[in-house]
């Protein structure tokens, strides 16, 4: 199947140029448009062919040095590698039929209107304490034992290397990175852009510029260049004590890349966090895989999980990267889980099934799987956790 480039140039809803407002683009053309909007495909969270070849080889040479160590890097691809493979490994050919679909796709009315937000009252944020907040997408706000962490800090319009254009955000953020209380960590599970958005990076160590940034191997040169101070980056199974707590980021069966040449070259990963009292996974971005029952036997049940359940259609070309809402069920329960938040779905436009698809599918599984709506819950942007955590 071949990309119709008139539907890519009119497309709109998709990219939403405003270049009326924005400096530097009023020499907008078509031209030039088309050009935009076939480059950033490239750059888009889920394209992925691998066979990628070019300049990035030349600066890898001297990066391998620092991560081949790792046993999680594979020495003669120079790519990280997940034990079961590089199972997202798309031919182009996959690749244009996926892009075809998706900006040919009817939108829905979710996508256009956005699903409600919780938003936050100023004395909400200022005292947070021992509660759980969904911002939307992947990140989660979380304190406990006078700890407060974020998880994959996302509060900008788009999904995307550019600020005007590609995946854009349908539902708002519920409060702004001006409004977060103190944060003690920031944690990024991978470099896939709904995950990692330098915008918020920069803000973030900007009005915080003592939080610390824990990040997967291969990403501590990036963030230190956007202005985080302190950025400690770790493999699989490694882990840190901050406060109390250990962090441990954990395999997780997803990849990476944020430009054309650089698929894979730093690693991904779920993340767990325990308190003496209490612990946290966050799995971050992945497809199914035996990762999460490895995760319980080493590291014990969770008290709470973050498990996402969107983005996950066309099925045979998602589901080596995400899971959908019946395994997402399965990760539950392969993690122990006590309770979970259903993340990764209602904020961007990524995949093919309909907005509000995810959270309905979640709940038929779960009552097929005789498991309360009320442990594995689903909750709108910016909505804490009802009761209590402890
Ligand atoms: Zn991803």
């Amino acid at each position: 199947m071949v990309i119709d480039l008139r539907q890519l140039s009119v497309d709109k809803d998709v990219f939403d140029i405003e270049h009326k407002n924005i400096s530097g683009i009023r020499m907008f053309n078509r031209r030039n448009f088309l050009i935009k909007a076939i480059s950033s495909l490239l750059y888009l969270p889920f394209s992925g062919c691998a066979k990628a070849v070019g300049p990035s080889s030349i600066k890898h040479e001297h990066r391998v040095n620092k991560l081949s160590d790792s046993p999680n890097f594979n020495k003669s691809t120079k790519r990280f590698q997940h034990p079961a493979g590089d199972l997202h490994d798309k031919s182009f050919s996959d690749l244009f039929d996926f892009f075809a679909e998706y900006f040919r796709r009817p939108h829905d009315k979710w996508e256009r209107i956005g699903f409600p937000v919780r938003k936050s009252r100023k004395n909400e944020l200022e005292n947070f304490n021992k509660n759980v907040v969904w911002v939307g997408h992947a990140s989660i706000m979380i304190n406990h034992s006078n700890l407060t962490i974020l998880t994959d800090p996302h509060f900008s319009g788009y999904a995307s290397p550019f600020s005007f254009m590609g995946p854009k955000r349908i539902t708002e953020v519920p409060f702004t990175i001006r409004e977060l209380p103190p944060l003690d960590v920031v944690i990024i599970s991978h470099n896939h852009f709904d995950h990692l958005d330098e915008q918020s990076i920069r803000q973030i160590a900007i009005y915080q510029p003592e939080v610390k940034f824990l990040v997967p191997l291969g990403l501590k040169r990036l963030l230190l260049g956007w202005g985080a101070n302190d950025v400690t980056e770790l493999d699989w199974w490694q882990s840190i004590k901050i406060k109390g707590a250990t962090f441990q980021p954990t395999p997780v069966q997803h990849w990476s890349k944020r430009s054309a040449f650089d698929r894979n070259e730093t690693l991904w990963a779920g993340w767990m966090t325990q308190w003496q009292d209490f612990s946290f996974y966050f799995a971050g971005d992945s497809g199914y895989s035996n990762d999460f029952r490895e995760v319980s036997k080493r590291l014990g049940n969770p008290d709470l999980a973050a498990i996402p359940i969107g983005a996950y259609e066309p099925r045979e070309f998602m589901k080596s990267a995400h899971i959908n809402p019946e395994e997402a069920v399965m990760v539950f329960n392969d993690l122990g889980a006590k309770r979970a938040i259903a993340i990764h779905w209602g904020t961007f436009k990524l995949t093919l099934e309909e907005m509000d698809e995810p959270p309905h599918r979640l709940k038929r599984a779960l009552e097929i799987a005789g498991i309360s709506k009320d442990r594995f819950r689903v909750l709108q942007h910016g909505e804490f956790w009802p009761e209590s955590l402890s």
